[in-house]
């Protein structure tokens, strides 16, 4: 059988506009199943795989389900190869109403970027109709969560530096990923093989080389607006930050408001936002439960907004319209602190102002007001937090140091009890007020089960747990910079002492 890159993928028909992807669901745990024994369900799955894209069969034996997203489904293929060998792929079907230039931009990342690098190649692409199937070879992989509690900390910094190694690839091309996140990145442990996959919120930097990713930009235009974003939205005090199509009066009115709101919240609790200077122009909702005419009829900010709560940068959590390869790199961040404090998900967060929240509770209220400044947000925080030592958060949750009364460990991040299992079950945290423009509070983390073992003191330190270096939290510190402008980027991060050896 020959398998070569098929161009065909490139002529897609015209076909609705795809959802915005920022609600995907998490695909299936990841990594191959029994290969026997499918569930009715797969089987009518692949049954109607088969039809909507006869040439599959002709091609593969498709064998199980192995992923399942709200955006495409992966199957795992078999193919009799020329030699008589049976080689295993992964078949990637996209949701039918994908819109085409998004189909067409994923390939091309893949096609142009993948294959090397850790990051996954692509081997060919079928399409019937307004299906698309891609292929590509087949990765074994573990997920994150099943081994999460037994890596070593060698195994930990050498993950994070393949996954930094990918990412400078990708952003070498102008690819901005857009989400990052374990799931992402195949991982097999035991062979020691890393693989960044899904492009399909892949995005392009100003200069990027990927043709498709340029011509999504026009695709990215159409606002959307979400009743109870609009204050988080609203204040925008650069006025480089408005909708492309806002209009010169539009402008000066979101400075306006911009402006009120600012010196509003310079002040201290019990005064007053600053008088309006125009009433009627100038927004006075904010710190109240009502929206004015201002806010009302202000367009959307409009900002890429993709990705998982959870991974998400700072300046996409509060929508700044320019967001660059910097946020892939803070999503890197996000799971080296899961790595280093054996726990995941890290940031568990339904929405983008509670992973705001979060992000706080970590990294400080203060620190994260002034980043947000630099790219023109503005940021409200109720109750001033500090920010936590990184050594001291991720000894204390992976159970190698007490906190002491003094101490603080997030609420939302501590376990309080353990399970007789062995797990630790988080509790749901102390309401920590904190107030970000539209006053929704820090909602409570949910009862997690988290997932670390105990592990014997002399089990630890034979994992390196008991010496990890400085280095590696001084990397983190810097790939969990809030400020993108000066944050660490993937290649930097990879000259960073703590790989000197690699
Ligand atoms: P989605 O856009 O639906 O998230 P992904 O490309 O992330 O799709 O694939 C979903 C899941 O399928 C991955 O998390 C992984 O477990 C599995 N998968 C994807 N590509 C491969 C591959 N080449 N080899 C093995 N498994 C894969
Ligand atoms: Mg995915
Ligand atoms: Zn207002």
């Amino acid at each position: 059988m020959l398998i070569t890159f098929s161009r065909k993928c490139h002529t897609l028909p015209r076909k609705r506009w795809t959802l915005p992807r920022s609600t995907r669901t998490e695909p299936a745990p990841p990594g191959r199943k029994a290969l026997t024994g499918k569930s009715p369900d797969v089987q009518m799955d692949i049954e109607h795989l088969s039809k909507a894209v006869p040439q599959l069969a002709k091609v593969f034996n498709i064998l199980d389900k192995i992923g399942e997203g709200t955006f495409s489904s992966v199957y795992l293929g078999e193919a009799l190869m020329r030699d008589g060998r049976k080689e295993l792929f992964a078949l990637k079907h996209l949701i039918p109403t994908s819109h085409p230039t998004r189909i067409a931009a994923e390939l091309q990342c893949l096609t142009v970027a993948g294959g090397r690098e850790n990051v996954m190649g692509v081997t060919y692409c079928f399409r019937k109709d307004d299906h698309v199937v891609i292929v590509m070879p087949y990765m074994e992989h573990q997920a994150l969560v099943e081994v999460i509690g037994s890596l070593s900390f060698a195994e930990v910094r050498l993950y994070i530096y393949h996954l930094l190694k990918a990412l400078r690839h990708i952003h070498q091309f102008g690819i901005i990923h857009r989400d990052i996140k374990p799931n992402n990145f195949l991982y097999n442990r035991r062979s020691r093989v890393y693989a960044l996959v899904d492009f399909g919120l892949a995005q392009g930097t100003a200069d990027t080389q990927i043709e498709l990713l340029k011509d999504l930009g026009g695709l990215r235009k159409t606002p959307r607006p979400v009743f109870g974003e609009r204050n988080l939205n609203s204040c925008t005090p650069t006025p480089s930050a408005t909708t492309p199509d806002a209009g010169k009066a539009e402008e000066a009115l979101s400075w306006r408001c911009s402006m009120s709101r600012a010196s509003g919240r310079a002040l201290s609790g019990s005064q007053k936002p600053a008088k309006a200077v125009q009433p009627g122009l100038t927004c006075d909702c904010f710190l109240t439960d009502r929206v004015c005419n201002v806010c009302m009829s202000r367009k959307q900010q409009v900002a890429p907004r993709a990705g998982t709560p959870g991974f998400r940068a700072p300046e996409v959590l509060t929508k700044c319209p320019d967001q660059g390869t910097a946020i892939d790199v803070w999503s890197a961040g996000v799971i080296l602190l899961s790595l280093l404090s054996g726990r995941y998900p890290f940031f568990k967060a339904g929405d983008d102002l509670t992973a705001l929240a979060q992000i706080i509770t970590v990294r400080g209220s203060r620190e994260t007001i002034r980043a947000a400044k630099t790219f023109g947000k503005a940021v409200v925080c109720s109750q001033a937090l500090p920010p936590q030592d990184l050594r001291t958060l991720c000894e204390t949750l992976r159970g190698r140091r007490r906190a002491s009364p003094g101490e603080d460990v997030p609420s939302a991040l501590a376990c309080r009890n353990r399970s007789p299992d062995g797990g630790s079950i988080c509790e749901p945290a102390d309401s920590a007020e904190l107030t970000l423009q539209n006053q929704e509070s820090f909602s409570n983390c949910e009862r997690t089960v988290c997932l670390m073992k105990p592990a014997l003191e002399a089990e630890e330190e034979e994992q390196g747990w008991d010496r990890v270096p400085d280095e590696a939290y001084h990397l983190l510190d810097r790939l969990l910079d809030l400020n993108p402008n000066s944050r660490i980027s993937a290649a930097e991060a990879l000259q960073h002492p703590l790989f000197k050896d690699l």
